[in-house]
């Protein structure tokens, strides 16, 4: 039998994704996946009925979250694989990221306001489900239907770019060391999530020389690392590259993930890239707090 096909970052609309975690599930099956991961921001929330469709359909489910953590001021993201969700410091850190994300989402959506009159909080409030954790996706999809932008990415190019001071709003994460060590804490296995884009704000900094860079790594291998998002659309050819040797040389898991955030949001679709099975059998190993299933 062949190797089976695995994404390890999929996202539904628990948080910023458009899909529900079932419908995720089944675009995964028709993609050809065979292992598959439910990775909302900051919530758990999406596992059970993933779990379900996931059975049903014959695929392999693994438990995940994006953790969103903090480095020099701006966001980053570590994926967790699976932790315990009832682990009480995890727990406790995602309710007060989703607390602080809806109280961001309402000031970034009133400095809107000010520009765009039909940006309203009843207004955005209508593109997300209930309970989900708040993102600047569902700002977008407010953005498309008053036909200020006409797609997310370009909402995400200057309305909604953390750029932006007009209308940007930061949220509370704990440090990255910190989301490290909650989640190895709750069983669970970190991963650095598209660690070297250049559009987003991540642990690289353009400025930065080659020994700075392995000199953060070391560090976060310190604090409880276990692997790198190497294969992701928007990681750089030379990231790329080099989160392979840095991988190497701290024998990090390596993963490879589509990130999908259901058809309206980014082109890519799931298993637009993919984990090996020897790299899914040390997340398996190494994780304690929730079961593959
Ligand atoms: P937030 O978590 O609210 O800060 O929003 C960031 C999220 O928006 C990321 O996790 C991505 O899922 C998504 N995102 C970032 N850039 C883009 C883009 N250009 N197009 C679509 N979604 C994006
Ligand atoms: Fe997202
Ligand atoms: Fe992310
Ligand atoms: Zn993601």
């Amino acid at each position: 039998m062949s190797d089976p096909r695995i994404d390890l970052h999929l996202h539904s609309n628990r948080s910023d994704g458009s899909e529900s975690p079932a419908v995720v599930m089944r675009a995964a099956k028709d993609a050809g996946l065979n292992i598959v991961a439910l990775t909302d921001h900051d919530t758990t929330d999406g596992w059970d009925e993933a779990r379900t469709a996931c059975a049903d359909l014959g695929l392999t489910f693994v438990p995940g979250i994006e953790f969103s953590a903090s480095h020099r001021g701006a966001i980053v993201h570590l994926l967790g694989y699976l932790v315990d969700p009832t682990e009480p410091t995890f727990a406790e850190t995602c309710a007060r990221t989703r607390d602080d994300r809806q109280w961001r989402f309402e000031k970034m959506v009133d400095n809107l306001h000010h520009d765009f009159g039909g940006m309203t909080r009843e207004f955005a409030y209508s593109f997300h489900v209930e309970g989900a954790t708040l993102g600047r996706p569902t700002i977008a999809r407010a953005l498309i239907d008053l036909g200020i932008v006409s797609t997310v990415s370009e909402a995400f190019d200057d309305l909604l770019s953390s750029s932006n001071e007009r209308y940007y709003a930061g949220h509370y994460a704990p440090t990255i060391e910190d989301a490290i060590a909650i989640v190895r804490n709750a069983g669970g296995v970190p991963v650095l999530a598209h660690p070297w884009t250049s559009t987003r704000t991540t642990l690289v900094a353009e400025h930065d020389t080659d020994e700075q860079i392995s000199a953060r790594f070391a560090e976060l291998v310190a604090a409880g690392l276990a692997g790198l998002e190497v294969h992701h659309e928007e990681n750089t050819p030379y990231g790329r590259t080099r989160l392979a040797q840095i991988a190497a040389e701290y024998d990090l898991i390596v993963t490879g993930s589509s990130d999908y955030h259901g058809l309206d949001t980014k082109p890519v679709k799931p298993g637009a890239h993919t984990t090996s099975l020897v790299n899914f059998e040390r997340i398996v190993a190494l994780g304690t707090g929730s079961a593959v299933s």
